[in-house]
């Protein structure tokens, strides 16, 4: 298929004339969550309905039906990554973002090779094991390939007893031959928002650049899917429209790629709008989501794409990641910077994309996490073993994926208390470890248990 054939597969009449039509009703909001429970997902309507919720003991029905929900499917586990921000150079004019061309508020900065292996070995020795590098749309002297050539040199790195064993990839819309090169690099999910869904929106914050055209945007998960890329990752950034139609096309999208291609997105991304340096939009958003909408936002898509990984960024602050984790999220990043440079540099406000809401180093969040019953997992296997695509979601729908997740979770958590963790965070993870063994079914704690046997004799990288 050429790039011409992809079509935009968004239908905002029918997001619109839904929304319309929903009432908000308790014995359907009821029905809906009983369906819900069978874990098969959920279609627009249903969606719809749930978000129509503001009852607040319908509300609780809501978040208990979406914790279980998540604890079957997922167990404890939250995948930990950091992002790598290789360089905020931008052509484009997105007006909530810092690093938007005119912007005089900002520092410019592309990393060299060699910075952007320091950054890299900051990370490693922090503990982490899967990052997601991220950059502005301009690229220096070299094009595109300064990205592949990044990818390379992440993995490149070996420090001590560590290295980035998955680069995840946050870059503007490309070609089809830019997309398979991307994949040639070995990378594990291309992400990339929307932003917004609704077009009118959509043309009215992107003034400037290639990002103003919707259309090329909003087929590139697909042109991805066409160069070979499996695993793919989409989002809104929620503030510029109304939330409750951005969910919904979310949906309208995430069923377009399951229909097409037998895979739907492997994660969806739920950012909010942050301050930012230079943008009046972002400190103020024209439609701001409240705390407790956040939530709801979370639970729906638990709900509606039950087999679909959930990220929960460092924009939040510590208090709204602890109330969601629970909600459905799979994913968190941890110890976050924003700015080209930030893990060697500290966090610049001035460099920045946008502020954070939670700046504890990753040794504090896995302590916090831990210590509120979740497993941090640094765990790269699926990828590594081929486990993407339809694969992925053929061991994930039966329910069997967790077999593999859970002990390959409690491994790299004994990896990273061993090799990285403050004595404190070494002392919550080993009762953490203690009791989640207990908890196991026989055959998940032999695997769990010979897996963490070969780590605690030295050896690295061990995974089912
Ligand atoms: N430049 C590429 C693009 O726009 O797709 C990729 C990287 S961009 C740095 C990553 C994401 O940051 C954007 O897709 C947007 O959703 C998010 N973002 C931009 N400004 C933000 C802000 N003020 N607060 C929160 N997220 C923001
Ligand atoms: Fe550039 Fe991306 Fe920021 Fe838009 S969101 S200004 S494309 S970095």
């Amino acid at each position: 298929m050429s790039e011409e054939e992809i079509l935009n597969p968004i239908d905002e009449k029918a997001v619109t004339t839904v929304l319309a039509n929903t009432r908000n009703d308790a014995a359907q909001v009821r029905a809906t969550l009983d369906k819900a429970r069978e874990r098969k997902g959920l279609d627009l309507e249903d969606a719809a309905i749930l978000a129509s919720i503001s009852d607040p003991e319908l509300l609780g029905e809501l978040f208990e039906c979406a914790k279980t929900v998540k604890e079957e499917i997922y167990g404890k586990r939250l995948v930990v990554f950091a992002p790598l921000y290789i360089s905020n150079l931008c052509a484009n004019e997105c007006l909530y973002c810092a690093f938007r061309a005119r912007n005089t508020a900002v520092h410019r900065r592309a990393l060299s090779r060699e910075e952007i292996a320091n950054e890299t070995r900051i990370l490693v020795n922090q503990g982490h094991k899967r990052v997601l590098l991220v950059a502005g749309e301009s690229y220096p002297r070299e094009g595109f390939d300064y990205v592949l050539k990044a990818i390379e040199t992440i993995y490149g790195v070996r420090e001590g007893r560590g290295e980035i064993r998955r680069v995840n990839v946050n870059v503007a819309p490309l070609t089809l031959e830019e997309f398979k090169q991307l994949k040639n690099t070995g990378i594990g999910t291309y992400q990339l928002f929307q932003e917004t869904y609704h077009r009118g929106t959509y043309e009215a914050v992107h003034l400037a650049g290639r990002k103003k055209d919707y259309n090329w945007r909003v087929t590139a998960p697909e042109r991805a899917i066409h160069a070979g890329i499996d695993d793919i990752g989409i989002g809104v950034l929620f503030g510029l429209f109304d939330w409750r139609f951005e969910l919904l096309a979310l949906l309208q999208h995430s069923q377009h790629l399951d229909a097409c291609y037998g895979i739907g997105p492997h994660t969806i991304s739920v950012p909010r709008l942050e301050p930012a340096a230079g943008s009046e939009m972002a400190t103020h958003p024209p439609k701001p989501v409240s705390d407790i909408d956040f939530r709801k936002i979370v639970a729906i898509l638990r709900l509606a794409v039950p087999y679909t990984g959930i990220i929960l960024s460092t924009r939040e602050n510590p208090n709204i990641r602890r109330e969601t984790f629970a909600l459905g999220v799979s994913q968190i990043s941890a110890g976050s910077r924003t700015n080209p440079g930030g893990y060697g540099d500290g966090e610049k406000e001035d460099w920045s994309q946008f502020s954070l809401g939670d700046h504890r180093s990753l040794d504090e969040v896995v302590r916090d996490v831990a210590q509120l019953g979740h497993i941090p997992s640094f765990c790269t296997s699926c990828y590594r073993l081929g486990r993407t695509g339809q694969d992925f979601m053929d061991l994930a729908k039966p329910g069997e994926i967790k077999y593999h997740c859970d002990p390959n979770a409690l491994s790299t958590f004994l990896e990273y208390l061993l090799d990285y963790a403050s004595p404190e965070t070494c002392k919550t993870g080993e009762k953490l470890i203690e009791e989640t063994l207990a908890a196991m079914n026989p055959l998940q704690r032999a695997t769990s248990m010979s897996l963490m046997d070969q780590v605690r004799a030295g050896k690295r990288d061990v995974f089912c």
